[in-house]
């Protein structure tokens, strides 16, 4: 993603809503976006070659992104409706550590499903900060 790119995504924030789910009764209105999360997805076409697909970009709020940050919940999101879910990790069954774990299809949506993708550190790799970019 080039500068022109983040600047872009920059300006488009003021009329951004998170992306993430916040429960059955809320708006999305209610939650406008204070940053971004930018996974680059792509696949190892073999040993040496990497490609890149493209950038998943979500707007999220600052509740989201606070809680992406800290270890009390996990994110389970799926790539192929975008629908998400979040897991508070004390009352799961399974033991979670990773902040977000991606799907390739949900029981939410028909595709059928293809795997998972973990995300451990959303803070340091994947987070965009435009108030950092700004200065810098
Ligand atoms: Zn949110
Ligand atoms: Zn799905």
């Amino acid at each position: 993603m080039n500068t022109y790119d983040k600047l872009h995504m920059l300006i488009d924030l003021t009329t951004e809503y998170c992306g993430l789910n916040h429960g059955p009764d809320t708006r999305r209105e209610d939650y406008p976006a204070s940053n971004y999360i930018v996974i680059p997805f792509g696949y190892q076409e073999n040993a040496v070659t990497e490609v890149s697909v493209r950038d998943l970009v979500i707007p999220i709020c600052l509740e989201c992104s606070q809680a992406l940050t800290q270890d009390e919940w996990t994110l389970i999101y799926c790539f192929e409706c975008n629908n998400s879910r979040w897991l508070l990790r004390k009352y799961a069954k399974n033991d979670y550590r990773h902040h977000i774990i991606f799907l390739h299809g949900c029981p939410d949506c028909s595709n059928e499903f293809g795997g998972l993708y973990f995300c451990e550190e959303p803070k340091e790799q994947f987070v965009y900060q435009p108030m950092a970019a700004v200065a810098g």
